[in-house]
């Protein structure tokens, strides 16, 4: 959601919805002419704002001018006594005017059916049809009121400046990171720290200035469409406004509800999980941002659902399904409550169970490995039952500043001694993963630049050390060294020579080493068999071989390639198939209790997750 600025009167309340035109011809003459028959019906001051630009909701011409194509945001704000009862009826018909003409226009277009690419079949069919499908962010199945996400906008003016805003923003940042430092949301506020430290914003002296340096950075984002960091500069915009008086907070039901928004900035899912919310339906979401990363945090039960959505009085949200069932009949709220029960005893036993071996139904054993980024991290994949470790993202050690050679050795030192299995992925830094010490030079398409196992050309001491510091951790302990991004076999042949070069300069072991690849860019596939001569292992890193896959970033705001395609199960199956060495999963999919039987029918035996997930995909695995 957005900061929407007010002009305040007084007794008088302004409320906002963000909306989204999802039809694929955009918001136009038509629909825009409906809408504003709609809004001459209520007397309250109504106005759309998007791109900057906030018109009048009566004046067809204003809103014309604004040219809504599919995919723009905007806001509808009413300004009046009791403004909710007209901004939600408003809404809704906005909603229903974007479904109709998105009929019209599949209407229009079913000759191209044929070619959809169709979503792996992996659902059994459980409740009526009526229901909505989607991607499953956090699991959990809850019966509640769909309430729709709604600010409210106030302004009590304080005279600080805008500089003691900023500087006062930092401190509380500060504050919140140094409190959550055990937890994995610390690296968010530690992020939106260090852009407010940014020389750039610490030379800015005015709001309005302030105001134009994120205008322009969302924009040179939507180019490029890194939507994690879009929410990002909204998140510090609204931080700063708060410093200055200026709030809009979400207003929330003090019953249990499910949210329904096209996306939450990171500062209100933390607001969320302290509120009575069931679960969240998200529209222009995805997997990776720092918004679905929260919920899964928070443990919220929450899905990403594509489909207009209308308030209600009651839905079922089966977040283990990725569904959402508005207005349900007495049956599937009955097959619901029995699920939740069925889970509750399935969390219970998961529970009790986390430490035994994952034994399916025919009696095939399955490593349950974690996922994780730091010392805190490895032992609470230690606690959740972990077999051990598929993925250590080392990148997120380097992560506020360079870490000294001995400061590395002690870090992972410390982390193999929690475990027999251990996968050490070197730096993946590039894309849309930055570090503030690393320079690298701008690109115009960063997925496609200097990633992962690129560095050891481009920034060759930074990954020797580290290699210098692996080797020196290990000491003669049996790991596993993963080379990210790799795309020919070549790439990594130099890659392990310079740790084998590492290893006889430093006189340090390397026989108890094994040296694999992450599977995640496509050319791979079709080098299976050479890469099948050189590497000792693979893993397959699914968010980025999608994101390959189908040519769309795994960050993009309206773009969204299917996790749970077919094409990737196809995929997945050659690899399995032509590969002569050990291979793994490490990649989301792994953790999508959908997906676990359909990876174990094609023959996988070891999956990664995160270490929050482990205890519930052993006992899918187990009841298979
Ligand atoms: C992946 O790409 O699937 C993966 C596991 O790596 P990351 O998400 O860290 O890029
Ligand atoms: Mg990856």
């Amino acid at each position: 959601m957005n900061f929407f600025t007010n002009i305040f009167k007084p007794k008088e309340q302004t409320y906002t919805i963000v909306l989204t035109v999802t039809s694929p011809n955009g918001f136009h003459l038509r629909p825009i002419a409906s809408f504003v028959n709609e809004t001459k019906k209520y007397s309250e001051e109504i106005t759309l704002s998007s791109k900057e630009q906030r018109v009048d909701a009566k004046s067809i011409n204003a809103i014309l001018a604004l040219t809504l194509v599919a995919g723009d945001r905007i806001e509808l704000c009413v300004v009046g006594q009791e403004p909710q009862k007209t901004l939600y009826t408003l809404a809704n018909f906005f909603e229903e005017l974007m479904q109709t003409e998105l009929q019209k226009y599949q209407l229009a277009d079913i000759e191209l059916d044929n070619n959809i690419i169709e979503t792996a079949k992996i659902e059994k069919a459980i409740y009526s049809k009526q229901l909505l499908r989607g991607t499953s962010i956090y699991e959990g199945i809850v019966i509640a009121p769909l309430y729709r996400a709604t600010l409210k906008i106030e302004n009590k003016s304080n005279n600080l400046n805008f500089q003691e805003a900023l500087q006062k923003s930092i401190q509380e940042l500060d504050k919140l990171y140094e409190s959550h430092k055990q937890s994995a949301n610390a690296s968010i506020y530690l992020a939106h720290k260090t852009l407010l430290e940014d020389q750039e914003i610490q030379n800015i002296t005015t709001l309005d200035a302030f105001n134009i340096y994120i205008k322009k950075h969302i924009q040179s984002l939507q180019a490029t469409s890194f939507d994690a960091r879009r929410a990002d500069y909204l998140d510090i915009q609204k931080l700063i406004l708060a410093q200055l008086g200026q709030s809009s907070t979400l207003v929330l039901p003090d019953t249990p509800f499910i949210l329904f928004a096209d996306d939450l900035l990171p500062s209100e899912v933390a607001i969320l999980a302290k509120s009575a919310v069931a679960g969240v339906v998200l529209k222009k979401s995805s997997l990776l941002s720092h918004s679905a990363i929260l919920l899964k945090n928070f443990s919220i039960t929450s899905v990403i659902i594509r489909d207009t959505i209308f308030p209600n009085d009651e839905s079922i949200l089966d977040a283990s399904l990725g569904l959402l069932i508005p207005n349900p009949s007495q049956e599937d709220k009955d097959i619901a409550k029995d699920r939740i029960i069925k889970n509750q005893e399935i969390k219970h036993s998961a529970d009790l169970k986390k430490f035994d071996k994952t034994i399916n139904k025919n009696g095939k054993e399955v490593k349950i490995l974690a996922n994780i980024t730091n010392l805190e991290s490895a032992k609470e994949a230690k606690a959740q039952g972990a077999d051990g470790v598929g993925l250590l993202r080392s990148e997120f050690i380097f992560q506020s500043k360079e870490p000294s050679l001995e400061e590395q050795t002690k870090v992972y030192r410390d982390i193999f001694k929690l475990f027999d299995t251990i996968t050490i992925r070197t730096l993946d830094v590039g894309g849309d993963k930055e570090l503030p010490y690393i320079k690298m030079a701008k690109e115009a398409n960063p997925f496609l630049g200097i990633r992962g196992i690129r560095l050891f050309d481009s920034h060759p001491e930074i990954l020797q050390t580290q290699m210098k510091a692996i080797l020196r951790a290990s000491k003669g302990k049996a790991i596993k060294i993963m080379f990210p991004m790799v795309s020919t076999p070549k790439e990594f042949i130099n890659a392990k020579a310079t740790t084998l070069r590492i290893a006889q300069k430093y006189k340090l072991k390397v026989d108890n080493v094994k040296f694999g690849i992450m599977i995640e860019v496509p050319s791979v596939i079709f080098q299976i068999d050479a890469f099948n001569d050189i590497v000792d292992f693979y893993s397959i890193g699914t968010n980025d071989l999608t994101q390959y896959l189908f040519a769309i970033e795994r960050t993009h705001p309206t773009l969204h390639a299917d996790p749970l395609s077919k094409v990737l199960f196809d995929v997945l199956e050659l690899l399995y198939t032509k590969s002569t060495k050990p291979i793994s999963i490490c990649g989301e999919i792994a953790s999508i209790p959908q997906a676990s039987q359909r990876l174990l029918q094609i023959g996988f035996t070891s999956l990664s997750m995160a270490p929050a997930q482990i205890p519930l995909i052993k006992e899918t695995i187990r009841n298979g």
